[in-house]
């Protein structure tokens, strides 16, 4: 088999991870696969070299804040072949650049065009280990790039995808992807299996488990993910497609408090109102996600929708003048809300699952301020303070209770 494992930072951060990492490696290399091993900076070698970066020169050129960041995986991707070398076993480290990364020119969030493989190849026709540094690229000018925080997951299955392997495994802090935050939710379990539209689901709402692009890259792909824990040696959650899977009616239960909501009272009931206020979020760069507009009353209506929550000062900035100018009679915005939702892609074919989620909901006293629902997905928004519990209300009701759907 062709396994590429990836081991992110924390999993590098000193030298005992350093040797854990190289052991898990070098097992996988003794089972007789040939293994590409991708790995991020060490813990917070990043956000030290922003800082670093911002001492010198805040605005620093995104060409040389590439420069800084790719060093911090050199140093793993050395530190770890050194390991492996120590336990007596063939590797080699390469840089981006000489596992063949080709990106476009977009400096600090550089898409990959293509990965020339025949140096990986290679170097694993010698039998080598090959120890990639994630996260970075070269340009047609042949400068350094990075894909953008998080991105050496991309990197992963981008390898993973070029070169067909049978796996991609990444290794992170949590050992899969649960039913619920297992911090939170004393019942969550591990999951065996996930698709990808349902791992995006749960990614954007901020479940920070696998980098977006990756799971879209894997989709694409299909590539076949398993995420796992570096330090349990156990099983983890394999994130692939769907066709394959035993139907579980919902996946997870997800919270994200990092919500503002943003309220206008008293709009013109008239065609067009929408477009203006949502044209304008939208040339801020705003992301707008649940929208709410009321029946029309008085010739007047309102429209409420969510941002992200340091985004709510921003997004009400950006309409104040409209708002003004067509007479509305207010436009604030709220952060102690939080998006409680449900995900699954076995939903899609069951009535009665928001239904379900909404009765539980409403049992507990927890009011519902704005809902919003895709085929594999249902979110409420509810007070922050209740969010902890909405989570548990809800985890019970479809996985603990027998007597659900
Ligand atoms: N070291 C980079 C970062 O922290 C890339 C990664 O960890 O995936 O963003
Ligand atoms: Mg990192």
């Amino acid at each position: 088999m062709l396994v590429v494992q990836k081991f992110g930072g924390s999993s590098v951060a000193d030298a005992e991870r350093v040797f854990n990492v190289a052991r898990v490696v070098t097992d996988k290399y003794s089972e007789g696969n040939d293994v590409i091993v991708v790995v991020s900076a060490q813990g917070d070698t990043t956000d030290e070299l922003i800082e670093k970066a911002r001492e010198i020169n805040p605005d620093a050129s995104r060409r040389e804040m590439d420069m800084l960041l790719s060093s911090g995986e050199q140093i793993s991707i050395a530190l770890l072949a050194m390991a492996i070398e120590k336990l007596g076993f063939p590797v080699i480290s390469l840089l981006g650049w000489q596992a063949g990364f080709q990106t476009n020119s977009v400096y600090s969030a550089a898409r990959i065009k293509r990965i020339q493989t025949e140096r990986i190849q290679n170097e694993l026709d010698k039998k080598n280990i090959v120890v990639v540094a994630g996260f970075q690229g070269i340009n047609r000018f042949g400068d350094v790039t990075t894909l953008g925080r998080g991105g050496s997951d991309t990197s992963a299955v981008a390898l993973a995808a070029a070169l067909h392997a049978d796996i991609c495994q990444i290794y992170t802090d949590v050992d899969g992807v649960y039913t619920a935050d297992p911090r939170k939710v004393k019942n969550a379990f591990k999951l065996d299996e996930i698709t990808y539209d349902e791992m995006l689901e749960l990614a954007t709402l901020g479940a920070q488990v696998l980098n977006n692009r990756s799971v879209e890259m894997a989709k694409k792909y299909n590539v076949e993910i398993e995420v796992l824990s570096s330090l349990k040696r156990v099983p983890g959650t394999m994130v692939k497609e769907a066709a394959k899977m035993e139907k579980m009616l919902i996946k997870s239960v997800a919270k994200d408090t990092n919500v503002a909501r943003i309220m206008i009272v008293g709009v013109p009931d008239e065609p067009g109102v929408a477009f203006q206020i949502f044209s304008r979020v939208a040339k801020a760069h705003i992301n707008v996600d649940i929208i709410l507009q009321s029946v029309g009353r008085d010739g007047t209506k309102d429209i409420t929708f969510t941002v992200a929550a340091d985004k709510g000062a921003e997004a009400v900035e950006t309409l104040r003048e409209y708002i003004e100018r067509v007479g509305a009679q207010n436009i604030s915005y709220d952060t102690g809300v939080a998006k409680i939702s449900i995900v699954g892609a076995g939903m899609e074919t069951h009535e009665g699952v928001a239904a379900r989620m909404f009765e539980v909901l409403g049992d507990a006293g927890i009011n519902i301020q704005m809902i919003s629902t895709s085929e594999i997905k249902v979110s409420v928004l509810i007070d922050e303070a209740q969010a902890d519990r909405a989570v548990q209300v809800v985890h019970a009701a479809f996985f603990e209770d027998s007597l659900a759907l």
